[in-house]
């Protein structure tokens, strides 16, 4: 089950809070930023030995919903001709809700998109003030109107809690609204306030009212209630899904997959991949990457790091995405089938004390599978990190 998460670092203008690898006033530069994108996956593509169908294709930002319908139309043809694309592949797109009109998601799912996530945040416009954001609460409205009239069954709706000022009454009525707009799938996440931003500057400042850990707790408990009365399943830490009448699985396979530790490319300017055994990191700014690409040169031409992982790493890694799965968590089975030796032998430590704790439980007939408790779910770093940054235990030759 491979997978392709193409990032498209262009924004209109950077939120307070965001630190992500995106550029604001540089929209000039999309025409060849795409062309770069199309050599590069030409490139690593024809570097590939092994050639599986592609299941997955994310196209990430930034603000992917600033390339126009051509754009998109041209990286589906390179895509094509450079990979082979499942039938049923799922292919999302992140949006802003400001950002498109009925035509345009029209022809976005003509072209093949199967699913479309906005990024909402809150309904109220304090906290979209707070959060420096561009759209008002009638542009998620509209967006999500015109993205069900024009054919996109799965939709997904991002949202922060813990805003600078928010109250917990706030937040269950953004909770209410989101839900209420019938689409399938919601992502929470709690605000951090990021070194380097203007939200942090203002926090020095003393200009934020913010929300200690014990609210930040209870808005996050509030909406696993809330939303399971309103249908959704929570399937990891900050996603749910709705049970579907019609039966469709309303959760999203690409990330399913990377919480599975599958194989995906990531192509375009910071983008991460992990194929086979190798952790890729491309190289950040802009105009780095467009000079990259201009001449791409081995089998990861935008590349700034290549890691090859050891089996230790491999290890520690799959536990520590796999247990984000709330729901199916990791098996044991699985782990052994892949690495050729029992999970429970090679973090017996740490089983032992996260299960008498009270944060990991064993479920399934035959107690294989191994998962966050509720009180897992609300410590879920504390568990995760037990699983890093330790060495393999002595009795075991892990340096592979
Ligand atoms: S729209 Fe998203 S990626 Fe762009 S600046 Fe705002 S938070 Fe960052």
């Amino acid at each position: 089950m491979a997978g392709i998460y193409i990032h498209i670092p262009f924004c209109r203008r950077r939120c307070g809070y965001c630190d992500f690898n995106t550029y604001a006033g540089f929209s000039h530069a999309i025409p060849a930023y795409v062309k770069a994108l199309c050599r590069e996956i030409e490139s690593v593509a024809s570097s590939q030995k092994d050639n599986s169908p592609i299941q997955t294709i994310f196209f990430g930002g930034g603000t992917p919903s600033l390339l126009n319908i051509q754009q998109f139309g041209e990286i589906f043809q390179h895509l094509h001709d450079s990979f082979d694309i499942a039938k049923g592949a799922e292919i999302s797109l992140e949006a802003n809700p400001g950002t498109v009109n009925q035509e345009y998601l029209a022809q976005l799912h003509q072209l093949g998109f199967t699913r479309i996530s906005f990024g909402m945040q809150s309904t109220h416009p304090q906290d979209l003030a707070v959060l420096d954001r561009q759209h008002q609460f009638s542009d998620v409205v509209n967006a999500v109107a015109w993205s069900q009239l024009t054919g996109f069954s799965h939709i997904n709706l991002d949202l922060i809690f813990g805003i600078p000022g928010q109250s917990l009454s706030r937040w269950q009525e953004t909770l209410h609204l989101a839900a209420g707009f019938k689409v399938d799938h919601l992502s929470l996440y709690a605000l951090t306030i990021e070194e380097g931003t203007p939200l942090a500057l203002w926090n020095k400042k003393g200009m934020l009212e913010i929300v200690d850990d014990d609210l930040s707790a209870e808005m996050y408990q509030t909406a696993t209630d809330q939303l399971r009365l309103a249908g959704f399943e929570q399937y990891e830490i900050s996603n749910w899904a709705k049970k579907r009448a019609d039966g469709l699985d309303a959760r999203c396979r690409h990330n399913l997959n990377t919480w599975r530790y599958q194989p995906y490319f990531g192509f375009g300017a910071g983008a991460h991949g992990f194929i086979g055994h190798t952790r890729t990191a491309n190289v950040e700014p802009i105009p780095v990457y467009l000079t990259r690409m201009q001449d791409p040169i081995g089998a990861w031409p935008a590349a700034e790091e290549v890691e090859e992982l050891t089996l230790w790493e491999e290890m520690q890694e799959w536990m520590m995405v796999g247990l984000r799965l709330t729901n199916e968590g990791i098996s044991q089975q699985v782990f052994l089938d892949r690495f050729g030796i029992p999970c429970e032998a090679v973090f017996a430590k740490q089983l032992n004390k996260c299960i008498h704790a009270g944060l990991l439980e064993k479920m399934g007939d035959q107690q294989d599978r191994l998962r966050l408790t509720p009180r897992g779910r609300l410590l879920g770093n504390q568990v995760f990190m037990e699983f890093v940054g330790n060495d393999p235990p002595g009795e075991l030759n892990l340096d592979q």
